[in-house]
Parts: structure tokens; C-alpha cells; sequence
């Protein structure tokens, strides 16, 4: 290490004072604390609901949840080519408990669901099996906290297929698998918020869309 001196007045050398440098050390060590903790702590933002968050009634807004968990076709190099003849089908044979639409809020220890249902619920026993509704890819496959245990299915040209609230450990799918109409990709359950054992099925084209015209229009009647 170079020891710098500097002159007095009266000619003799003194050491240069080396605190301004150790204080500018101790700021970037701040500066790279906060780059390395503050994204990590937005990372950790607790996920609202089943639809939860600000939207206002009447709107079709997904709830607030993170990228990893929301994964879309554009988040995981999608492109999935869908074969126009390749059939849709219903995810479960239980029928529609709860439509797409406007709702009471509901809340369990997990937290609340918007005032806006963005899928519709079958009311299926827990550890009945989940079909995917048409082929496609796995693009996400995991929890989505107030979701619950959640698949999403990419099935080409931006269309997308979400089973929310499956039972722990049924997840029979993994990121990036092909699946066809009628794989068995989970179990019914009811982890998220929930009221009791259901399927929550939601279709998004960018946004989210009534299931029920979007399957009737390929066939199925919910
Ligand atoms: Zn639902």
C-alpha cells in the first residue's frame, strides 16, 4: 500500500487522513446491500387472491401476482402450435358451482378473493382428476399462493388454460411437458382461498375470458 503524505504549512509531511475513503468503501457497501435486498424483498410480496386485488366489479383484470406464477406463453418462450382439429374438452364432469362474473368477496385464513370471479368453479370431489381441456404445453406448475396449486397451459396462438386450487402433491405435470385433451394433469383440491374442494378453471387470451362462451364456441357446454 502507497502511503501519501501531504505538506503543513511548515513544510513537514503528515500522512494523508484515510477515513474518506473508508467512508466511501462503507457507502457502496450500503448502495450494494439495498441492490441486492430490495428486489428480493418485493420478490416475497404476498399473492392476493383468486382473482383479488383492486380490479372494479365488471373488470377483467387478473389478480396481482408474481411473473413466476402467472407464467404466460411470452414469459416461457411459448409458441405452442395448436392443432385447429384437436378436441376441447370439459376439466372435470362436476358441474358449474360458481360462474365468470361478478361475486362476494371470500376469505379464509389465506386471504380474500376479488369482488370479480375471472373462471368458473366445478364443484368436484378433492382427488378428482383434472383433464387439460386441450393440448398444449405446461408453461407453470407449482403454488400460487392464494391460487392454491395451480397448472397453466399454454395452448398456442396466446390462448391459455389455468387450474387453480389442486390438492398438495397431486401435480402430475412439469414445466415444459406436452400434454393432450384429457391428460390427467392434477387433482382436485382446495389449497388457496377457497371454501371447500373445487376446480377453478380461468382461460386468458391476454386477459382473462369467460370459459363458458370460449368453450361453448369449440364444443363444450359447462
Ligand atoms: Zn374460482
Amino acid at each position: 500500500m502507497i502511503h501519501l503524505t501531504m505538506p503543513l504549512r511548515d513544510g513537514t509531511q503528515i500522512p494523508v487522513p484515510r477515513a474518506p475513503r473508508r467512508r466511501r468503501l462503507g457507502s457502496l457497501r450500503s448502495l450494494l446491500v439495498i441492490v441486492i435486498a430490495v428486489p428480493a424483498l418485493v420478490g416475497t410480496v404476498a399473492v392476493p387472491a383468486h382473482g383479488a386485488g383492486t380490479a372494479l366489479p365488471g373488470a377483467a383484470v387478473a389478480a396481482s401476482e408474481s411473473p413466476s406464477q402467472n407464467a404466460g406463453p411470452a414469459g416461457r418462450g411459448g409458441n405452442y402450435m395448436h392443432d385447429a382439429n384437436a378436441p376441447w374438452i370439459r376439466p372435470v364432469t362436476a358441474k358449474v358451482t360458481s360462474p365468470y362474473g361478478p361475486r362476494r368477496v371470500i376469505c379464509n385464513t389465506v386471504g380474500c378473493s376479488n369482488t370479480f370471479h375471472d373462471g368458473v368453479d366445478f364443484g368436484s370431489a378433492c382427488g378428482t382428476p383434472i383433464k387439460a381441456i386441450s393440448p398444449g404445453r405446461v408453461t407453470f406448475a407449482g403454488n400460487a399462493g392464494s391460487f392454491g396449486e395451480r397448472v397453466i397451459i399454454d395452448h398456442g396462438s396466446g390462448v391459455e388454460s389455468l387450474y387453480g386450487h389442486a390438492q398438495t402433491g397431486s401435480l402430475n405435470v412439469s414445466v415444459g411437458q406436452l400434454v393432450k385433451a384429457g391428460t390427467a394433469i392434477a387433482k382436485v383440491g382446495a389449497t388457496g382461498v377457497v371454501t371447500g374442494c373445487h376446480l377453478d378453471l380461468k382461460i386468458r387470451i391476454s386477459v382473462f375470458v369467460n370459459p363458458g362462451p370460449f368453450l361453448a364456441a369449440r364444443g363444450v357446454t359447462l
